[in-house]
Order: structure tokens, then sequence, then C-alpha cells
């Protein structure tokens, strides 16, 4: 792993860059990738953007939007191939493991170009050049205006960058409510308001830009779809793909739907099973005495943070929930009760 100042070296030069997130991104993956582009094209840098499949229609409005290269559309992906090809740098943002990019996992693997990595998850692969990791930021956001900072130009941070970045830090500290909400955050965002982020106009963009559809599907999933285990602290949310087609779901319109089971009283354990045409997504949302990454990543090939986890299944929608239930029941105590226990 090289050091600070040969990433600095690096960079001291107008170079060729190539910056990826992961698939589906939300606001922190994409604010932070357009945020972190925006800055490198001030310093003179050529920079593309591609991310691995589409992302929700309300991050939409971000400077720098209408040049992302999306790798899952045949029409954008030789374009973003040769972009990758040409990159002497790769920088891999909200996303510590390469099979989180699909297909762009491999090429990135294969490429001879200096790739980094700017993360707060957990158990990172060890792909990179230069990481600039912490799983104690609350988002990637925070981490890459700390980096901007770091390498001197604070002063480069404006309008755009910052709303780049406050979004993704307005997001992934769930409206600054989660426990990853630390002084740091604050200050972070209180310098990112000085720059000139609106932070109602972006919370509006972002929580308040629903469709018609969006709301009865949300309302839908409420009333038919959610399922409550108060016995096992438990409740989650069945979609089916004919769900989601009767509702003309777009990207994004699950989003947030896991917390409503998680507002639950009681309820320490949440997750949301979506059914969606490479097979069964999973959310799982958790009160902050409970651990849902390890969860994840033993039981279903995810990962994520303690609190917000993601993970995926091959089986059908029925047995993956049936396994599920059946998991959570067995791993009980390990979920719930994860205290030290006390010898008398
Ligand atoms: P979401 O439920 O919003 O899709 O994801 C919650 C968190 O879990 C995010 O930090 C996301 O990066 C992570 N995550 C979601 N799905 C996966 C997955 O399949 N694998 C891994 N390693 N992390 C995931
Ligand atoms: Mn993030």
């Amino acid at each position: 792993m090289e050091a600070l100042a040969t990433f600095k070296k690096e960079l001291s030069s107008p170079k060729n860059i190539f910056i990826t997130t992961h698939v589906k991104p939300d606001a922190d993956a994409l604010g932070s990738s357009l945020g972190l582009a925006n800055y490198l094209i001030k310093k003179g840098h050529k920079v593309t953007v591609v991310t691995p499949t589409d992302y929700p229609y309300f991050l939409t409005w971000m400077k720098g939007n209408d040049e992302v290269l999306d790798f899952s559309k045949p029409s954008e992906k030789a374009q973003a191939q040769s972009r990758l090809e040409e990159a002497d740098m790769i920088f891999c943002l909200d996303f510590s493991v390469l099979n989180r990019v699909n297909e762009l996992g491999e090429l990135i693997r294969k490429s001879k170009a200096f790739v980094v990595n700017i993360d707060h998850h957990q158990d990172p692969e060890d792909f990179a050049h230069f990481r600039y990791w912490s799983t104690k930021a609350a988002a990637t956001c925070e981490l890459v205006y700390e980096l901007i900072v770091e390498l001197g130009d604070e002063s480069l941070i404006d309008k755009d960058i910052a709303e780049c970045l406050y979004a993704g830090i307005m997001t992934d500290t769930g409206g600054f409510r989660h426990p990853n909400t630390t002084k740091n955050v604050h200050l972070v965002v209180a310098e990112l308001l000085d720059k000139g982020a609106d932070s109602s106009q972006i919370a509006n963009l972002i929580y308040d830009s629903n469709s018609v559809n969006r709301l009865k599907f949300i309302g839908f999933a409420i009333t038919r779809r959610l399922v409550v285990r108060e016995d096992l602290h438990t409740a989650y949310f069945v979609i089916s793909k004919k769900d989601l087609k009767k509702y003309q779901s777009q990207t994004g319109d699950t989003e947030g739907l896991v917390n409503y089971a998680l507002s639950l009283d009681g309820i320490k354990l949440a997750a949301l099973f979506s059914e969606r045409e490479d097979g069964i997504k999973i959310s799982f949302r958790s009160s902050s005495d409970v651990a849902v990454n390890k969860f994840a990543a033993s039981h279903f090939n995810g990962g994520g943070h303690k609190n917000a986890a993601g993970g995926k299944s091959a089986q059908t929608l029925k047995e993956t929930v049936e396994r599920f239930e059946s998991l959570v029941e067995q791993c009980q105590v390990e979920l719930f009760h994860s205290d030290p226990v006390v010898a008398d």
C-alpha cells in the first residue's frame, strides 16, 4: 500500500481519471463520485464517472450527472470501457470489495492504473495502491471532503461540490439521525453550508420528490407486504417482481422502505426482500445494539455497516424469506443479546 505522499505525487500532473462506485448508487456513492470529479476537473484532470448500473431519479440534479456513463447500458459501455483502458488513475468510491461493481471489478483488478479506494465500509479487500478509508466516517462524502482539505484545496470546494458531498452525508446519516452522526459530521456539514450548500433544497430534492406511484407502492407495501415477528424483534417486507411491475417501480422506489419496518416499537432487525431480474436483493437495518453486516456477510453474500447492510440470494423469494426466518430464530442470541456474558 502506497503512502499519501505517493498519491499526491500521482495527482501532481494532469491525469486521465476514471471514477466508479457501487451498483445501484445511492446519494453517498454518487455524491462522493461527482463531488470528487468536479474537484479533480478544477485541478486540470480529465475525469470520467462510470456507474455499474443506473441510479435513482432523485439524484440526477448533481453537477456532472449528464456526463455519467452507465456500464450496464449497451450504448454507453464501449465508451466507458475505453475510458477505463486510457485511465492513469482509478478511484473506487463507497465500496471496499470489487464484487460490488459487477463486471467492472475484474477490469479494475487487471488494470495497470494507480487505484485509489475511498470508503467507509468494514473489511476492505486489498485491491488499491492507496486507500483513504475509515469506518469512523459516516459517509464516503465526509472522507472526500477531508481528502480535499488534506490536499490543501479546501478553497476549491464550491457550491456544486458542497451540494454533492452534503447529499451523501445527509442520507448516510439517515438525515442526521443515525448513531454515526458524529461531531465531525456536523463540523464538515457546517463547512459545506459555508461553501453554499442549500440544505433544505437538497433534502427536498431527495426526500420530497415522490411520484404518485411510489407513494401508492409504499402504502401497498406497508399494508400488504409487511411481516412482523414481534417474538423475534424482527419485521420485514417481501416484494415480488409482480408487485414492482404493478406499481411501475423505478430505480430508487424501494429506497427507505425498510426503515418503516425498523420504526416499529420493539423491532430491532428489519429487512426488505425484493425480487429483481438478477435475483433477490436484500436490505438489512438494525437498531444500534444489533449488528447486521456480519449476518449479511455470513448468510447472504453481502456486507455493509453495523446497522445498515445488504446482500443477495439466488434462491426463490419464498425460499430466501424462509431461510431468513429460520436463521434469525437460530441466531437470536448472537443478534439480540451480544453483550458479554458475565460468569457468576
Ligand atoms: P442498501 O440496503 O441501502 O442497499 O445498503 C445498505 C448498506 O449495505 C450500504 O452501505 C451498502 O453499501 C451495503 N450493501 C448493500 N448491498 C450489499 C451487498 O450486496 N454486498 C455488500 N458487501 N454490501 C452491500
Ligand atoms: Mn456510503
